[in-house]
């Protein structure tokens, strides 16, 4: 046998160093790779970091090393990249005056209106590219949800970046070597799942992947194949476990151990999150990024109620939506967010829309990371105003799911002669009693203090999600 060939069936050595380890050379296009991590395993490793050295930084620490990535990745940027560039000229900035984290604030914030016509202008990739076409080795989009989808590039050195966020991710629900990783994902052009993927293989876990089958499939494979550990949305999860129930599939063969989320919120929508871990019999994460600024917060093993930012590659300010003033820890504000380490398509204080409240406090798990309470709390846009009340879909969602008749629902929002309208239908269970539609008017007038009309719809009435969900329809004109 020729030497080093693989033994079918052997054992897969433990704890020898990753192979990730990067040429002695700076690399060309993105920040150098810190040095390689340990391979852990789940059972000798309980509460597995990717990088315990930056995680466990005391916060004066992880503020200087902020800074200190932040001024080398805009000492690189000037001249190189134009969106930038220009952003910066016009502001009167240039990188020497930014001195101190507070100095971030004196520059322009980025908005995804303005990506997307600068890459309108300036097609197809627009002019937020700090290198020359050619260093760039992948693409993806966003899911184009809200307008034209915007494409993002990344070099080999920033698709790497997105490989150990990813890995912060996965080990901070747990995952390890000895996991096997789930991706129910169709690998299109939309991000997703494709990062996690990379971080799985930075962990050294195997990567099954779920594409090109449906959900039956899908459950086959990951029973044959033993997968510890799920990737998907909130809604795809639940989505799987109905399949499973209504084909009599055991999602008991399947020994799954973790599921971690993201795409929408979810996992972080506590009647969500418990009926996804009843489903699965498995602890279920909530794990928040986006296409255009990279995966950046995740729940650790400890699950205080909100996840970790990882502050080691991202600056997270928060900010009054409307005013653009800064707003102080424990008070909820729009998400503004630097990422540190994707320099050929960089995102400098770019506003995501998304609601958080950080949170200081020191973490059981050791990380002194920031925690987003309760994670992305909703959307700055999301909200509907209904007869004078703020709703925000999310808590509607948290009070439909502690029902477990309620299969799946809709909620549409009209105006009927001037008067606004809230209409919830939902699907029932099979053998449900349908006058649990009467209490979940109730359960609805309590958080709402107005009653929506509540309506019980027939199975398989309404549509399922397999990516984003689509739940909350507003149908009138403002
Ligand atoms: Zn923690």
């Amino acid at each position: 046998m020729a030497l080093g060939a693989a033994t079918p069936g052997a054992r897969r050595p433990a704890l020898t160093p990753l192979q990730h380890e990067p040429p002695d050379a700076v690399p060309a296009y993105g920040p150098k790779a810190p040095r390689p991590q340990p391979i852990l395993h789940r059972e000798t490793d309980p509460m597995p970091y990717f990088d315990p050295a930056t995680e466990t930084l005391p916060r004066a620490a992880l503020n200087a090393l902020q800074l200190h990535k932040l001024q080398e990745m805009m000492r690189e940027l000037w001249g190189k990249n134009r969106f930038y560039s220009n952003k910066w000229r016009a502001a009167g900035l240039q990188p020497e005056d930014i001195r101190s984290l507070e100095d971030l604030a004196r520059l322009p914030l980025t908005t995804k209106s303005e990506l997307m016509a600068d890459q309108a202008a300036n097609g197809p990739f627009g002019s937020n590219l700090t290198y020359p076409v050619e260093a760039y080795t992948r693409i993806h989009q966003t899911s184009g949800t809200t307008g034209v989808p915007l494409k993002v590039l990344d070099t080999a050195e920033s698709w790497d970046w997105w490989g150990r966020c990813w890995a912060h991710v996965l080990a901070g629900s747990g995952v390890t070597a000895s996991d096997r990783v789930f991706l129910a994902f169709a690998f299109g052009p939309f991000i997703g799942f494709w990062a996690a993927m990379e971080g799985a293989r930075k962990l050294g876990a195997m990567m099954i992947p779920g594409g090109g089958r449906d959900s039956a499939q899908r459950l086959e494979l990951m029973r044959d194949a033993g997968a510890t550990v799920l990737c998907c949305t909130p809604t795809y999860a639940l989505r799987l476990a109905e399949v499973g129930r209504e084909s009599g599939f055991d999602l008991r063969s399947i020994p799954l151990q973790a599921s971690v989320h993201a795409g929408e919120p979810g996992a972080n929508i506590p009647a969500t999150k418990a009926r996804i871990e009843g489903a699965w019999a498995a602890k279920c994460f909530d794990h928040a990024g986006a296409s255009e600024i990279g995966a950046h917060s995740f729940e650790c093993e400890v699950q205080p109620g909100g996840t970790h930012l990882i502050e080691s590659e991202f600056i997270a300010e928060v900010i009054d939506p409307a005013s653009g003033a800064a707003v102080p820890p424990g008070q909820r504000g729009e998400l503004v967010i630097t990422n540190l380490g994707r320099w050929g398509f960089p995102m400098i204080r770019y506003r995501t829309g998304d609601l958080v409240e950080v949170n200081l406090e020191p973490c059981a798990c050791g990380r002194s990371f920031m925690r987003f309470e309760g994670g992305i709390l909703g959307r700055a846009d999301d909200m509907v105003t209904v007869r004078g009340v703020n709703v925000f879909p999310a808590g509607v969602e948290n009070i439909l799911r502690k029902f477990p008749e309620v299969d799946e629902f809709r909620i549409t929002v009209s105006r009927v002669r001037h008067m606004d309208e809230m209409d919830v239908e939902v699907e029932l269970c099979e053998g449900a009693d349908s006058t649990v539609v009467h209490s979940i008017a109730e359960r609805l007038d309590t958080l709402l203090s107005f009653r929506p009309r509540v309506h019980h719809v027939g199975h398989n009435a309404l549509p399922r999600f397999d990516m984003k969900a689509r739940r909350f329809h507003v149908n009138r004109s403002l």
